[in-house]
């Protein structure tokens, strides 16, 4: 039978889980010199957070198939040295999922019927009822943004208190709110509506300070806002001003900017409440987590496919080894697009050809539709759930072939957003990814670093003005490439650039309204 170490102590649930499949070495103390030394005779391990699988520990561990974290984070495990190796590395992303919801409810009830100081008053020897007079959640608006696993959760268990949902989830589809019978709506219209509003967003560039001085501003006097995502997603240094000036108003925390919380004003303040990052801590998120990565070890001993991989293309070595430039080629045309539209799109159509054709595409579409869809979720997607989340945010997604022989290697990559398009193609030359169209305009550029694509109006004078405002910027341009369809009309320049293309710098540009569009790219 195959070993599988057990490095940390797990809930006795997810080793019954192994016991017919392996046999189990349960060490929940064994130390890093340990690990080391026994590493090698291990077909899988399964840890929490004490125990580190350092790239050191998996250079040694020469019969390693998958590397398992009881819980979400995987800080603990060097995931690029177990995918140099080959190994998969599995976590159990939905484990936490409603055990975080109901701290959300925990934290709104605590606020709305003021439990947490009301306990302190009557602890301090009090009994000051006339202070703290409540509000009930029943026929109230509930604001929750981000509609994910945790939002959705939130969403269920606030029927029960009878209160209305709205919600902001740009990236959510209108049947998902209508099964969950919910509302969508904009961030301002949430803002101004919301009596509590919880957020369950991932922390992205776009999310962070997304609650904000001047979100703030908007909300109602007696609003409640909670944040049991990430620390960041609301300001809070505007928070703690908000919170001050306007007593009636209320927040329930459990993340911060900074973590662990220490000299915090937001400690000074009655209408707070705070937890120290516990909204996924009970028993049932660890059994559960336990019960799941043991299932997902069990699968991969008996060749069955995990569900929660994080590192690795379920292909076999062989055909990943095939299909690896392919793999390249469609990251990059990935990236290009969702960096110059959105990763909100309606609608991916592929077309593949050279040695790629006759054969299964199905992990190659996965690899581009993580580009899409990772930017926007707080786990990444993997190779075997792409397809199932795509559809289930109502992407369309076609797959098709060319028998153009031009081209060892081909893609192109066409997406539909927001009622527009934009499609690129792609082929492989000496092994690397190259662009040959952008838009039907040609362009020969290997995709690399930093770029940029601008769209512009054909006439003397507007090339020179683009390269001198980059300059005013102390952008360098590496290389440049225009194409056009006719003369006088819209042109496209595509760019290499030294340094990113600043915000400023695309303000500047786009002040000539002979420049259309002005896309930063980073490769
Ligand atoms: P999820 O990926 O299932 O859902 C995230 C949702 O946010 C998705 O529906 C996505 O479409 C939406 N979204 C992304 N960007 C958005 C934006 N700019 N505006 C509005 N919606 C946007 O994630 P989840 O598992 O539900 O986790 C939600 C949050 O909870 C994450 O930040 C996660 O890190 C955090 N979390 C905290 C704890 C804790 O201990 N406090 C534990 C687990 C998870």
């Amino acid at each position: 039978m195959p070993k599988v170490l057990i490095a940390d102590s797990i809930n006795e649930k997810g080793v019954e889980v192994l016991k017919d499949s392996a046999e189990v070495v349960n060490n929940p103390t064994i130390t890093p010199e340990e690990l080391l030394e026994t590493i090698n005779e291990y077909e899988g391990i399964i840890v929490r957070s004490r125990t580190k699988v350092t790239k050191e520990v998996i250079e040694k561990a020469e019969n390693l198939k998958i590397i398992a974290r009881a819980g979400v984070g995987v800080d603990n495990i060097d995931v690029n040295a177990a995918t140099d190796k080959g190994i998969m590395v599995v976590n159990a992303p939905q484990s936490t999922s409603i055990t975080v919801a109901e701290h959300a409810m925990g934290l709104m009830l605590a606020l709305s019927r003021k439990i947490a100081i009301a306990d302190a008053s009557v602890k301090a020897g009090k009994w000051e009822k006339s202070k703290f007079m409540g509000m009930e959640l029943r026929n109230k608006t509930l604001g929750v943004i981000g509609m994910g696993r945790i939002g959705s959760q939130v969403v269920k268990r606030s029927k029960a208190f009878e209160m209305d949902v709205i919600v902001y989830d740009p990236y959510i589809t209108e049947e998902a709110a209508k099964e969950l019978g919910v509302e969508i709506t904009t961030l301002d219209d949430l803002i101004q509506k919301a009596d509590v509003m919880t957020i369950h967003v991932p922390l992205t560039p776009e999310t962070k300070g997304l609650i904000s001085k001047e979100q703030l501003a908007k909300m109602k006097d007696h609003a409640i806002i909670l944040n049991c995502a990430r620390g960041g997603i609301i300001n809070e240094a505007d928070l703690y001003e908000a919170l001050k000036e306007r007593p009636d108003m209320k927040a329930g925390l459990d993340v911060y900017e900074e973590e662990p919380l220490t000299d915090s004003p937001l400690t000074t303040l009655d209408n707070v409440v705070l937890t120290p990052h516990i909204a996924a801590s009970t028993k049932e998120a660890q059994r559960d987590a336990a019960i799941i990565v043991a299932k997902e070890v069990k699968n991969v001993l008996n060749k069955q496919t995990p569900t929660n991989v994080l590192n690795m293309p379920i292909v076999d070595s062989e055909t990943f080894q095939q299909l690896k430039p392919y793999f390249k080629l469609a990251d990059k045309l990935g990236q290009i697009l969702v960096q110059t539209t959105t990763p909100n799109i309606t609608e991916l159509n592929i077309v593949y050809g050279g040695e790629v054709s006759g054969r299964s595409k199905e992990p190659l579409t996965r690899e581009l539709l993580k580009v899409f869809l990772n930017p926007i979720l707080t786990e990444p997607v993997n190779s075997v759930n792409a397809k199932a989340v795509a559809k289930q945010r109502g992407i369309g997604l076609t797959e098709g072939e060319t028998d153009n022989e031009k081209y060892d290697a081909y893609m192109k990559v066409n997406v539909k957003y927001d009622d527009k398009e934009m499609n690129i193609e792609g082929i492989i030359e000496n092994k690397e990814p190259k662009i040959i169209s952008i838009d039907q305009y040609s362009v020969n550029m290997t995709p690399e670093g930093y770029m940029g694509i601008i769209s512009y109006m054909d006439l003397p004078g507007t090339i020179g003005k683009i390269g001198k405002i980059l300059g005013d910027y102390e952008i360098n341009i590496a290389e440049m490439q225009v194409g056009r369809k006719e003369v006088g009309g819209e042109a496209v320049m595509v760019l290499k650039v030294d340094s990113e293309i600043v915000e400023d710098a695309v303000c500047e540009l786009l002040k000539d309204e002979k420049i259309y569009t002005v896309k930063a790219v980073k490769l």
